[in-house]
């Protein structure tokens, strides 16, 4: 195989991890809640999607449905938040931006995670370079992570996993004799890029360690898994498969939809849901310096009911010129919604695509768009600047409703908003 020929060139990778990330960014702005148990649970209150360390004690399982946890809340005085999305991005770019000071090569892998490349750093530094960072994030941030450095990807997961155990923030695993300890502790599945698929096959064949994945044989991976099974074995031999993506892709398209916390029967409460979708779905393609050539319109009413029928419809349109004005893409969406809406049936979720992305003022030629680009443009740049300057929604569209009713169930958000000076601490004298 061709991989056989790969030289174990010193790479050492750091995984920086936040630890609890929206529990964490919850305790930043409450500082009562810092060492009681504390769950986030995900859209309309639905399941369980961060955990405290004392709430992981108590025993509440992630992805748990929260109806099934109430007790275990209720005994254990657990705090329950409902999950804020624009909090936990906000706080994310700061982390990220922490990071990025510590190396120049540096991939965003997640929302509470990141790769940096810290091939500059002596191997016997390593351990103290990473309790840097670690410092410096939590001192600006206050968010704590974990971090694991290794020669390779898959390593600096299995190091940072180490890390988040034993509680000991930073774990490096460089020499061979140390690695291999690791891996023979570790679980086959908790491996990164070991699916719940190729876990199976590999129990199945008494592979259930890392260190035995470690040490099989190139043609047992050849003839049984494919390329990036292979690559994961490559990994956690010590030798670099998975490259640094450092350049972060464009987005292809901007979806927004959100399932309501009451079911909608009126087109007027959709309206107002397709609105709300439309202005902070342009604003993200605003933010990259995006325009859309298509917007896609989609209803549907809860597949569950077994009392009432299913209804499910979409509609893509083709905008006359490409734009990521707020005014002009919720008109082509009310539009698209009165074409698939009917009346008489109890519609759980909405949702809008803007697709065919391209950089904005690269788009095709048009007699009438510079004219009309100047003058939406600035239109547009004002209403984000008031947005940011004085919280979200400060401006929005008469069409997005002020009521939302129909809005998704939140009945324990936090209401910060790091946005928004409203939300600042009040010192109360
Ligand atoms: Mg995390």
């Amino acid at each position: 195989m061709s991989y056989i020929n790969y030289s174990k060139k010193k790479n050492n990778i750091a995984l920086i991890d936040c630890n609890s990330f929206y529990v964490s960014c919850e305790r930043l702005f409450n500082p009562k809640i810092i060492n009681k148990p504390v769950v986030v649970l995900s859209n309309n209150d639905g399941c369980v999607i961060s955990r405290s360390t004392e709430a992981k004690k108590i025993g509440i399982k992630m992805g748990e449905p929260y109806f099934k946890v109430k007790d275990l809340v209720k005994k254990n005085d657990v705090q329950i938040f409902s999950s804020n999305y624009a909090l936990y991005g906000d706080i994310s770019r700061r982390v990220m931006k922490v990071i990025k000071e510590f190396s120049d090569k540096m991939e965003i892998y997640s929302i509470d995670e990141a790769f940096i490349s810290l091939a500059f750093v002596e191997n016997q530094r390593l351990n103290e370079y990473g309790k840097e960072i670690r410092k410096k994030i939590l001192k600006w941030t206050g968010i704590p992570t974990s971090i694991g450095i290794a020669n390779t990807k898959t390593l600096s997961k299995v190091a940072n996993y180490i890390a988040k155990k034993n509680k000991t923030g930073v774990i490096v695993l460089d020499k061979e004799k140390d690695i291999d300890e690791e891996l023979k502790k570790f679980d086959i599945s908790n491996i990164w890029g070991v699916g719940k698929q190729l876990s199976k096959l590999y129990m199945k064949n008494n592979i259930d360690t890392a260190y035995k994945l470690k040490n099989i044989s190139n043609t047992w991976v050849k003839k049984n898994t494919n390329v990036l099974g292979a690559k994961t074995v490559m990994e956690l031999r010590g030798i670099p498969c998975v490259e640094l993506q450092t350049i972060e892709p464009k987005r292809k398209s901007c979806c927004v939809s959100r399932s309501f916390g009451k079911k909608v029967e009126n087109i007027e409460k959709l309206k107002e849901s397709i609105t709300t979708h439309c202005l902070s779905a342009a604003e993200k393609i605003r933010g990259e310096d995006q325009v859309a050539k298509t917007i896609t319109i989609s209803i549907r009413t809860s597949p569950f009911d077994r009392h009432r029928e299913y209804y499910s419809n979409s509609i893509t349109i083709d905008l006359p010129i490409a734009t990521n004005n707020s005014i002009e893409l919720i008109k082509a969406a009310t539009e698209g919604l009165i074409a698939i809406y009917k009346y008489g049936y109890f519609y759980q979720k909405s949702g809008i695509t803007l697709s065919n992305l391209n950089d904005a003022g690269k788009e095709e030629f048009n007699l009438l768009a510079p004219l009309l680009e100047t003058k939406s443009k600035s239109l547009m740049k004002a209403i984000d600047l008031t947005n940011t300057k004085y919280g979200r929604n400060s401006i929005s569209i008469a069409q997005a409703g002020v009521s939302n009713s129909w809005k998704m169930r939140r009945e324990h958000f936090s209401k910060i908003d790091t946005a928004s000076f409203d939300s600042l601490p009040m010192l109360k004298i």
